[in-house]
Formats: structure tokens, sequence, C-alpha cells
């Protein structure tokens, strides 16, 4: 990484600061971020992990993007994380939130290897990572048993509703980072997300100041009012083809 563990230091404060995350900064998760970013960077050619490249940028849009929604999360939750990718939100949410549990899946066997070698470097203890389409994992055992799913640019919130909704218990809540398109793809989703056992929907905008920049990352709650019923998630190539 061509920046000292000191400049990092200094960035990521001024960064996190900026976006009212200051609660979140600490010797230790500042450490953790800084070895992430080594790490992230020195295995982005074997591991096609992000195009962003910059620290300030990776800091903004990775870590604070992430890090946004850990107040949206009620102390020691259980959370699933659909389409983990890299590992985002995972990793910076594991980072900032040590009480939380967080179960990373993707189905892309070299991102989730990753997943799992970082959270080893970096002790985080709170986080499991698995391979696995997200369709067949909710048949299983983990079905209905978290207090929140979370996804960030995974699929169309029609597609998303259907591959995460079932995972998360009565009570619970879908927290889905979306992009521009947001508020359109709610509208088109009201359907899918009452056939799932889903209610409430919001798009909250999400404000992300960086140096000389500010952008908006949509955010979109839905709470799980009722059982998904035993139909859903439906094989891959249906809920694609002829998303609810
Ligand atoms: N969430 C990460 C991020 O924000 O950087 C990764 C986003 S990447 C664009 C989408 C990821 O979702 C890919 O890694 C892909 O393998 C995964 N994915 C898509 N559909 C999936 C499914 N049905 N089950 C599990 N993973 C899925």
């Amino acid at each position: 990484m061509n920046v000292t563990e000191q400049e990092f230091t200094s960035l990521f404060t001024k960064i996190f600061s900026m976006n009212g995350l200051s609660s979140l900064i600490s010797k230790d998760t500042v450490g953790a971020f800084y070895k992430l970013t080594d790490r992230m960077l020195t295995e982005n050619e074997k591991y096609n992990l992000t195009a962003i490249t910059d620290i300030d940028k990776i800091i903004l849009n990775h870590y604070a993007d992430c890090a946004m929604i850990a107040s949206k999360i009620k102390k020691g939750a259980s959370i699933i994380d659909v389409g983990c990718g890299a590992g985002f939100p995972t990793l910076p949410l594991a980072i900032v939130r040590p009480d939380v549990k967080i179960t990373a899946v993707d189905s892309t066997a070299k991102r989730v290897n990753y997943v799992t070698e970082t959270a080893e470097q970096l002790s985080l203890l709170n986080v499991t990572s698995v391979v696995a389409r997200a369709e067949d994992l909710s048949r299983t055992e983990l079905r209905e048993s978290f207090d929140y799913a979370t996804a960030r640019a995974v699929a169309e919130l029609r597609v998303l509703t259907e591959l995460c909704l079932p995972f998360v218990k009565k009570g619970g809540k879908m927290l889905a980072m979306k992009g521009k398109n947001a508020e359109f793809e709610l509208s088109g989703a009201k359907r899918a997300i009452s056939m799932l056992g889903g209610r409430g929907a919001v798009c909250e905008q999400i404000k992300l100041v960086g140096v000389g920049q500010e952008q908006t990352h949509p955010l979109i709650i839905i709470d799980k009012a009722e059982k998904t019923p035993a139909a859903y998630p439906r094989p891959y190539a249906q809920i694609s083809k002829k998303p609810l």
C-alpha cells in the first residue's frame, strides 16, 4: 500500500468524522481497517476484489458506506449478508460492531475464501462465511433465523427480496443498499415484498460526504411481518425470469 499507517489513520479519521461516524473511530477499528486495506489491495489481482483502489475512495465508498448502516442494527443482532462478494458490508460491519454475528454468503468460492481468510487475519470472530446460492441456503435450518439480511449491489429489488426475506425472522428487517434507481425499484417491488412476508418498506437517502464531493446512497428497509410462504424462494432461473 502506498500510504503509511499514520497517513491512513489521518485520512480515515477525517472521512469518518465528516460522515458523522466519529463514534466508530478507535485505535482498534482504524488498525483493522488499515490491515483490511493492505490485504484487499495485495490480493486484488488474484481475486478481482475492487475496482476502487484510491485510499480515500476505499474509505468513503466501501468503509463509510457500509458503516452507515451500523446505526440501523440493534445490539447483539444476527445478520446474514447475501452476495457478500469481497466482504461488503460484512467486513466493515464486523469491525465496527463486534457485538453482532454475521454470516457472509456468496456463490463464488474464491471470494468467500478471501472473506474467510481476511476475517481470520483480522481476528474477526463474529464472521462466518459460506459458499452457497442464497436461494438454496434459505431452504436449510438458516431459514427465518436472522434478525437482519443485508445486501449491497446484488440484484434488482424484486429478485433481491426473494433472495433475502426468507432468511429473516418475523420482527426482523431486510436492509438493501441500492443505487440511484432505488425509489423506482421499490415502487415495482411492493407486490413481491408483500407476497414474501414483508411490510412497511421505506427508502432512506443516506448522504456520504467526501473531500470535495457529496453522494446519496439509498437504503431500502423492509420489515419482516409474516413468515415467507414455503413456495419461496423459487429456483434462480424462475426468480430472475419471472420476478414476483
Ligand atoms: N456485496 C458486495 C459489494 O457490495 O461489493 C458484492 C457485490 S457483487 C456486484 C454481487 C455479488 O453477489 C457477487 O459476488 C455474486 O457472486 C453474488 N450473488 C449474486 N446472486 C447470488 C445468489 N443467488 N446467491 C449468492 N450470491 C449471489
